[in-house]
């Protein structure tokens, strides 16, 4: 059978859904292979949350399409964000290109490259596909795994779209409304998963804690996500359960006490951020304060003493001040973040603040994110000096991404460590001694009783 190659730019649901995308293709007998050198199939999974993401995707696929020329049936398709938010137009763009599939049709590309290889046997003209329909009931087609051998850790995805409408955020328009997968049926996934050796699950949504407003009841003061979360970590033998990304309005006293209640809900909270000022998070559709913000931050902290924050953050978004951006770094400083992602703001197509006056220069952002990177350094070395030699558990996950010589795991708090290869801890959730740190990687040895 032809060989597929599938690269996935961008977040933890692109990364499920082509997950999802390789179980069908590998049920229909396609070969999954680590390179695309010479694969019959290459599929591009996008992400289009800044103009940089896209950029690279095209020229990738301008780089495909030009090889191309050597493997005449060569299929390469485009799916996910990108391909939601651009459509035809991609074919227009780049004429290599056969296949265009949209964020609620992965279950359909299996379907889509047996037509293009049929056309090619037939030779009939082959056609180029574009299908980038909505479609009721598509975030029920997210549920199959294609795990690793021994893998422990799995995304489990929830729920899909967003109707936040942040004026910065591109996501509403290629991911659609929200729409959340019943609690059985996640539930169900997590017990197979459990089966199948998986000690740690991670619940995926784009805005994972409004789950199911729109679908289901609260119940006994619980709203439909509480009640999952309750249900998931109730399962026999799962041992961590995370979940990202929520947004800081989704945190009622019913979800901030889960952190106190579920002893194996992790103490680690993705909580974005975006500017530390009224005057900007109002601009944004925010729907929060920074006092807000912070008299959150309180609560989980009286929930867990110990619990982790990272967040995201956006400079330069357009009218940001001086004085706004010294509110952000204030606040940062405050909670003292155990790590952020810092965007500098990317005008997105279609989005409000695309158009929005006071649009800043690319040297102001990068210097106000050189400036935030500095001061989350400064945290990260506060954090150094108090952690380190200190006792913490981590869930041994196999080989480092940078290096083979290492296993990495986390800690409950989210903290990715490195120790030295040992077969004998994989998939383990083993005691470790902290020994050193970069501030964001740590080293650590097994506590040997
Ligand atoms: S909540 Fe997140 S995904 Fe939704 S619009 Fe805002 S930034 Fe985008």
């Amino acid at each position: 059978m032809p060989s597929v190659f599938i690269k996935t730019y961008g977040c933890q649901m692109n990364v499920r859904d082509s997950e999802q995308v390789a179980r069908d293709l590998a049920s229909r007998g396609y070969d999954l292979v680590e390179r695309e050198e010479g694969a019959d199939v290459v599929l591009l999974n996008t992400c289009s949350v800044r103009d940089m993401a896209e950029q690279k995707a095209i020229g990738k696929m301008k780089t495909l399409a030009g090889r191309k020329k050597r493997h005449q049936h060569q299929v390469i398709g485009f799916l996910g964000c990108m391909a939601q938010s651009r459509g035809s137009a991609i074919l227009d763009d780049l004429p290599g290109v056969d296949l265009v599939v949209g964020t609620q049709k992965f279950h359909e590309v299996g379907r889509h490259v047996d037509t293009l290889f049929r056309q090619r046997r037939e030779k009939t003209e082959p056609a180029r596909i574009v299908d980038i329909a909505e479609e009721t009931g598509s975030q029920n087609t997210i549920r199959d795994h294609l795990l690793a051998p021994r893998q422990v850790s799995a995304f489990v995805s929830i729920m899909q779209g967003c109707n936040m409408h942040c004026t910065f955020c591109i996501v509403p328009s290629t991911r659609g409304a929200e729409r959340s997968r019943p609690i059985a049926e996640i539930v169900a996934e997590v017990e197979s998963l459990v089966q199948q050796g998986v000690k740690e699950v991670t619940l995926l949504g784009q805005i994972v804690n409004l789950y199911g407003r729109h679908e289901f009841p609260v119940a006994a003061g619980r709203s439909p996500f509480t009640q999952l979360l309750h249900a998931v970590c109730a399962v026999p033998g799962i041992e961590r359960v995370r979940f990202t990304s929520p947004h800081p309005i989704g945190f009622k006293d019913d979800l901030v006490a889960c952190f106190r209640d579920l002893p194996n809900l992790c103490e680690h909270v993705h909580l974005p951020l975006q500017s530390g000022s009224d005057r900007i998070l109002k601009a944004m559709h925010r729907a929060y304060t920074r006092e807000g913000y912070l008299r959150l931050v309180e609560k989980l902290r009286a929930a867990h003493p110990g619990i982790a924050f990272t967040t995201d953050v956006i400079v330069g978004f357009p009218g940001e001040t001086e004085d706004d951006f010294r509110q952000t770094c204030e606040l940062v400083r405050e909670v003292a973040f155990d790590n952020a992602f810092v965007f500098r703001y990317s005008p997105r197509h279609d989005t409000p603040a695309a158009t929005m006056e006071g649009q800043l220069s690319e040297a102001l952002k990068m210097e106000r994110n050189q400036v935030l990177l500095r001061l989350l350094d400064e945290i990260a070395e506060r954090r150094v000096k108090e952690l380190l030699g200190r006792e913490d558990q981590i869930l041994v996950e196999g080989e480092s991404r940078t290096n083979p010589d290492r296993f990495q795991g986390r800690t409950r708090t989210n903290r990715l460590v490195l120790i030295d290869a040992n077969e004998r801890w994989r998939g383990e959730l083993l005691p470790v001694h902290l020994t050193e740190s970069t501030g964001f990687t740590w080293y650590a040895e097994p506590v040997l009783v």
